[in-house]
This record gives C-alpha cells, structure tokens and sequence, in this order.
C-alpha cells in the first residue's frame, strides 16, 4: 500500500510526456511493446509516464529459484527489434562482430555468458538461456526468451535481460528497466543502485517487465565502452568489468533484501542517475 501510494507521488511529480530526440530511432533498435493476449495480472498502477526511478523493488526472489540471465534481441534477429548495431557499424562502416547478428546482440550473448560465470564462481544459483534459434516471429512461442523469462518469473524466480543501448543520439543510456508482472524485486532495486533506473512504464512498459523480465541497459553501444569491448586485447577485461558489476549488484540484492534502497538524483531526462 506505502508502494503504491509512493507511486502516485512519484507520477505526479514525473507526469510529463515521454518525448525527445531519437525515440524513433530507439524502437527501432528493442522490441515493440504490443499488446498480448494475456492471463498476466499487472499490479494495478498508475498510467501516467514517468521519468527517473518511479518505483521501488521489495520483493525478494522465492527461496532456492535461480536467477535466469537472457541475452536481449536473441529471438529477434532479421526482423524488427533485432537490436542496435552499435556505432563502429552504424556510423563508423565497420563490419559486424558476427553476420547474421546485430552488434548488440553479439555483446548481449557475451556479456550475459559472463555474468552467469562469474556469478557461479561467486556462489549464486544463476543461469543462462540461449533460445538459439535466433528469428521466432510469435512472440507468445515457448522457446522466446520472454515466455521461458515469463514462466521463470511466474515462479518467484528473477529473470535479468542483458541489453547494450542505441548510441547517442539515439539512446539513453545504462540503467534498470524492472519487471513489472509480478511486482518490484529488491535485485532490480540493487541494480539501480549499480547502472540507475529507468521508469517501469518506459515507452508505455514494454513487453519483457509486462511478462516479469527486467530489462538491463549496460550503457549505451559507443565510445569508450564499445571500443573495450570490440579491441581484443581490452575486451575480456570489459566484459570480466561488467559481470563483476552486475554479480556484485545480484548479491547485494539477495543479502541486503528489503533494506536495501537505491538513492536517485532527480532527472530531466527519461532514466535517472542512482548510488
Ligand atoms: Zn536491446
């Protein structure tokens, strides 16, 4: 109840249009939002858009589940929603790290491969679903990663998407988009405080926190971090970097639990910047 009346506040204070340069560009580079068909019971929350942290993750993964790391864009090769192909091959003409892939997908496998390794040399029940086929049109298809991420969440598990953003102008930046469906969760709290927070009803909620898949943006597919992660001799430092981050966020979640709170600055833009 404190929650949602949090909520409220926090809408009437966030209540502006979404709106801004490349927010054209973007939905082109994640999947749509659709409507679907679905038995899922959304918390009933207000449907203003919101800008910055516009809620708060309190509820703890069920008991002995694991947490399910995805690689965004992995069933949505060669059609819409395939992802960013990042600068080097957007602006710069560099050829794509794989064909077939975009660059943002080829980074979304790497990084979450990554983050289950160092998460179980770190002791934590985590693991990785690949749907390997890589154009499923049906989004409701038991193989995507939102209905295995859905059926996961369904269950009190925490299911985390691994997505790199549009460079600028075109994207945001790092930041946590939570799920929805099932509730806030105190992992989604614990990245915040790690990479910041992206509102829950971004761009209107989109598909994966309507299902229960958070949604992390690592930053956004240009500069110094795509540079790390394109050079051979940086990119297993950058991407051991990143995993360490997100690991050490997972596990702050499970041990701090509901006293754990991200604290975010005010923000003029859509996400917002947390410790
Ligand atoms: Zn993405």
């Amino acid at each position: 109840m404190r929650r949602i009346a949090w909520l409220l506040g926090g809408c009437l204070l966030f209540a502006l249009p979404v709106s801004g340069a490349g927010l054209m560009e973007l939905l082109d580079s994640m999947k749509p939002a659709r409507p679907e068909r679905s038995t899922l019971q959304l918390p009933s929350l207000p449907l203003t858009p919101g800008r910055g942290k516009n809620w708060v993750g309190d509820r703890m993964p069920r008991e002995g589940t694991s947490i399910l790391v995805l690689a965004g864009h992995a069933d949505s090769q060669r059609m819409y929603g395939s992802g960013t192909p990042g600068w080097a091959v957007g602006v710069a003409g560099a050829a794509p790290m794989q064909a077939g892939m975009t660059d943002e997908l080829y980074w979304n496998l790497r990084t979450a491969r990554a983050v289950v390794a160092e998460g179980k040399k770190q002791g934590l029940n985590i693991s990785f679903y690949d749907p390997g086929v890589r154009t499923i049109r049906n989004v409701q298809d038991p193989r995507t990663n939102w209905s295995v991420g859905q059926q996961h969440a369904s269950e009190g598990g925490y299911v985390v998407e691994i997505h790199y953003d549009a460079y600028s102008p075109h994207g945001i930046g790092a930041g946590i988009i939570p799920a929805v469906a099932f509730g806030f969760s105190v992992m989604d709290e614990a990245l915040a405080k790690e990479f910041g927070a992206y509102p829950y009803d971004y761009r209107g909620m989109l598909g994966a926190p309507r299902r229960g898949v958070s949604m992390l943006e690592i930053g956004m597919l240009e500069g110094a971090l795509e540079r790390g992660l394109r050079d051979p001799r940086q990119r297993k430092l950058t991407l051991d970097r990143i995993a360490k981050r997100v690991v050490t966020a997972l596990r702050e979640g499970l041990e701090q639990g509901t006293s754990l709170r991200a604290i975010c600055a005010p923000t003029t833009g859509i996400a917002a910047y947390c410790r």
